[in-house]
C-alpha cells in the first residue's frame, strides 16, 4: 500500500489520448497517480456489454485499481476519431453515460465519471 493519491481511467489505447487524460486527472483532482486501463473504444465496450471477456478483464484490472491502490475516482474516457468505437460525437457521450452504469454497478462506493476528447485533444465537459 501506497500513502499517494490514485485515480484510474478507462481509457482508449490511443497514444493521443493518454497524457491529456492523465495530466487532467491530476490537476483536477489533486491525485498523485492515474491508473490506465486501455482498451479500443472502451466506453462502446461497457456500454454494450457484449464482449464478454473485455468487460471481465476491464473488470479486474478495475478492482485491483481500487482495492489495492485505494483508488476512488475511475473516470470512463471516450475521444474524437476512435480507431475502436465508429460511434459520432451525439451517440458517444450516450455510450459513455452507459459504461459509467455499468462500471458504477460493480462499486457503488466509489465515484464513476466521464467525459469525452474533442479535435484538439482537450477534455471536453463531462458527461452526466
Ligand atoms: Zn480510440
Amino acid at each position: 500500500m501506497t500513502d499517494k493519491r490514485f485515480a484510474t481511467a478507462i481509457n482508449c489505447m490511443d497514444g493521443r489520448v493518454q497524457i491529456p487524460v492523465i495530466e487532467w486527472l491530476k490537476r483536477q483532482y489533486g491525485v498523485d497517480y492515474v491508473d490506465m486501463i486501455t482498451e479500443p473504444g472502451p466506453e462502446r465496450l461497457l456500454a454494450e456489454r457484449k464482449d464478454r471477456r473485455s468487460i471481465e478483464s476491464i473488470g479486474k484490472r478495475l478492482e485491483l485499481s481500487v482495492t489495492r491502490h485505494n483508488s476512488k475516482l475511475v473516470a470512463i474516457v471516450g475521444h474524437h476519431d476512435c480507431a475502436g468505437n465508429p460511434a459520432d460525437k451525439e451517440t458517444q457521450p450516450k455510450q459513455i453515460l452507459a459504461a459509467i452504469r455499468t462500471v458504477q454497478s460493480w462499486f457503488s462506493d466509489i465515484e464513476v465519471i466521464g467525459f469525452r476528447i474533442g479535435e484538439n485533444w482537450e477534455v471536453q465537459k463531462a458527461v452526466t
